[in-house]
């Protein structure tokens, strides 16, 4: 322990030991030495008492959210028609939208309004799709990058039943997305993943084009994956030699160099499941998507009891509301009404569980992120003015309303590697 390096914070210490168990520590102190979190303590221990404490009162700290699946190039588009279903969704609204990025000013407005959003919703940790254009995506990761947020970002790769204005050559796809990996190389907290669109949008010599470079460049993949009915039929009318639709990516060698981040994972048949925990992967909720462009809802309690590893996205711009916590919320809703219409093997979630996987879980897939035991990095919120004059609350409570009924204005303090953070 070196107190000269130390950072002491007071309040309501909260974050999540396990999918079921949820870790508060009311009154108490929390020290971070070079950014990474050192013990909390009830009562301070004697070499501590002369440091500075950075008090929020009857404030709860929790760790900062990731989110694990979310379009940025779809930003401007939240909450437009949300009445359509995937298809007509995208083709009417989402493509002509990511067509304008090959403007890189246009890109640049809405990568910094973006960012910006994200961080003042609590999000330091994210995975997200780019569009097919290089440059444009090359700036997102680089804004990301300066702001030392932790993140994966794809460039989108799609050279087949797209629309003309936003479909790539096989050869120019794969050629842009190497000189992306070999760009982005040495970044330190955001770097590049790889990104086929879905499988319905990529050829197969594409596909193993991209597994080639997962190879040569030791990177992951991020990809939708049996997100609707028609999504995960037509990915197997389009690849007839796949067992499935985790299938279509493990034979092209995407599984086995980095992380696997499956978003949806609504429709999983017994050979997805068993692939995506083969290789470790996340399955990614997205539970405003689910209700406002796909039709369908995960299951995450049957899911999590056989062992897959379970997250959120907000899933912008399927997903209205860039806030993970109100994603957390609805998650625990949207459990309710799957238990309701099919209650074999589909038990509803809790709040520790929503909020496991909104931090710990979600946060696995950066390092040791989402939680405050000792060695994790202090990346932290601090959520206040939750409570009225009716109830006291406890903290878990006030965590429970802000999921429910909060608003990015109950953040009141972030901070990232123990360093304070802009919210605005
Ligand atoms: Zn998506």
């Amino acid at each position: 322990m070196h107190p000269e390096n130390m950072h002491l914070f007071h309040g309501n210490i909260l974050y999540a030991r396990s999918r079921h168990e949820l870790a508060v520590y009311e009154n108490s102190y929390i020290a971070v030495e070079d950014g990474v979190v050192e013990g909390i303590y009830e009562t301070l221990p004697e070499p501590m008492l002369s440091l500075p404490v950075r008090d929020f009162g009857e404030g709860v700290i929790i760790p900062a959210f990731s989110d694990l699946h979310v379009h940025a190039p779809q930003y401007p588009q939240r909450g437009l028609a949300m009445d359509c279903l995937l298809y007509d969704w995208l083709n009417d609204y989402t493509f002509p939208l990511e067509a304008k990025y090959k403007d890189p000013e246009f890109a640049r407005a809405v990568y910094d309004a973006f960012t910006n959003d994200l961080v003042a919703n609590g999000t330091f940790h994210a995975c997200i799709f780019g569009t097919i254009h290089p440059e444009a995506t090359g700036y997102l990761l680089e804004t990301l990058e300066k702001k030392g947020l932790s993140a994966y970002v794809g460039k989108v790769n799609m050279d087949k039943a797209s629309p003309a204005y936003l479909c790539e050559k096989t050869a120019d796809s794969l050629q842009e997305t190497e000189a992306f990996l070999e760009k982005y190389a040495g970044n330190k907290t955001a770097r590049p993943l790889l990104t086929p669109r879905f499988a319905p949008t990529c050829s197969k010599e594409l596909l193993a084009g991209l597994g080639r470079l997962a190879a040569k460049y030791e990177v992951g993949v991020q990809t939708h994956i049996v997100e609707s009915k028609w999504e995960a039929s037509q990915a197997l009318l389009d690849f007839p030699d796949a067992s499935s639709d985790m299938g279509i990516y493990e034979k092209a060698g995407l599984l086995e160099h980095g992380p696997v981040v499956a978003a949806h994972f609504i429709f999983p048949t017994e050979e997805d499941i068993r692939l995506l925990k083969k290789y470790n992967g996340y399955a990614v909720q997205c539970p405003d998507a689910t209700v406002n462009v796909i039709a369908g809802i995960m299951r995450n309690s049957f899911l999590a009891t056989q062992g897959v590893r379970l997250a959120l996205g907000s899933d912008i711009a399927g997903g209205h509301s860039i806030g993970i916590y109100t994603q957390a919320a609805r998650a625990i809703q949207l459990s309710k009404l799957k238990w309701f219409y099919e209650p074999e093997g589909n038990n509803p979630i809790g709040f520790p569980e929503a909020f496991h996987m909104a931090t710990r879980q979600g946060g696995e897939l950066f390092g040791r992120v989402g939680a405050f035991e000792k060695g994790y990095r202090f990346d932290a919120l601090v959520i206040d003015g939750v409570e009225d004059s009716f109830l006291t609350l406890t903290p878990e409570q006030k965590i429970e309303r802000f999921f429910y009924a909060g608003t990015k204005d109950n953040i009141v303090a972030g901070y990232l590697g123990g360093e304070p953070v802009s919210l605005q």
